[in-house]
């Protein structure tokens, strides 16, 4: 039996994220672990942010797909104003309705407290590069090797007078792969994402790590093009990050 709000959806399903939402906005942990499934509970319970403070949900479409899962949107609303918007994912696990996957959306790559500039100084001429929306990458001009991650002097001859030229920020997957795990509290509402090795031609396939914008659903191939994106920090006093985008 399915209903005509949302078609090719079970009626019972819909009354069933109906509840999850308003759980989820009263705060009523108990009720919104019990509906993840239990293989992943940790998982999921750390996966999405959602605004602080919530006093509404409204689910705001519910479709059948992918393959055996019916997948949810749901906005939060905060009692500051904020919003989220979360999607998840259903599945039927010996009868009962679970949540599967759960993420916010827009996808928006997390910023980890990681990502800084290094204490002794070496790299600080890729972080200004950044800053410029430059790729920047150490070279030796004496003997022509590319150096990453870099070096106070250059692995193949010991010259001591490294470079730092601006290079075409454009490359291929060297290899890659999609983290569904909240490793870290910062990346919670960014699962999951995809981190990327990408080898730098410009920079004699030198490889660098970056992640990927629009990772959610992208179907990634090692050898596929990508171009380097900059994003800014939120705080004037955080440092831009380099992402990559498949082109
Ligand atoms: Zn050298």
């Amino acid at each position: 039996m399915t209903q005509a709000r949302f078609p090719g959806v079970p009626a019972e399903l819909v009354d069933v994220v109906e509840r999850h939402g308003q759980a989820v906005a009263a705060g009523d942990t108990r009720m919104v672990l019990a509906d993840f499934r239990p293989d992943r509970v940790g998982q999921l319970a750390a996966s999405a942010r959602p605004p602080d403070r919530m006093d509404a949900a409204e689910l705001l479409s519910l479709d059948p797909g992918p393959g055996d899962r019916h997948t949810a949107h749901i906005r939060y609303r905060g009692a500051g104003g904020d919003e989220a918007v979360f999607r998840s994912r259903w599945i039927e696990i010996d009868g009962t309705w679970h949540v599967t996957e759960v993420r916010n959306v827009p996808d928006t790559p997390p910023r980890t407290p990681f990502e800084h500039p290094s204490d002794d100084g070496s790299d600080a001429p890729h972080w200004e590069g950044l800053a410029r929306r430059e790729l920047r990458i150490q070279h030796c001009p004496r003997c022509d090797m590319w150096i990453w991650s870099p070096r106070p002097i250059c692995p193949s001859c010991h010259h001591d007078q490294l470079e730092w030229p601006v290079i075409d920020p454009v490359g291929t997957v060297y290899s890659w792969t999609r983290t569904w795990q909240p490793f870290h509290p910062s990346t919670a509402g960014h699962l999951p994402y995809v981190v990327v090795t990408v080898e730098l031609p410009a920079a004699g396939n030198r490889r660098v790590l970056g992640v990927l914008c629009d990772g959610d659903g992208a179907d990634v191939r090692i050898g596929m093009p990508v171009k380097a994106e900059f994003d800014d920090p939120d705080d004037p006093a955080g440092y831009p990050l380099l992402r990559w985008r498949l082109s």
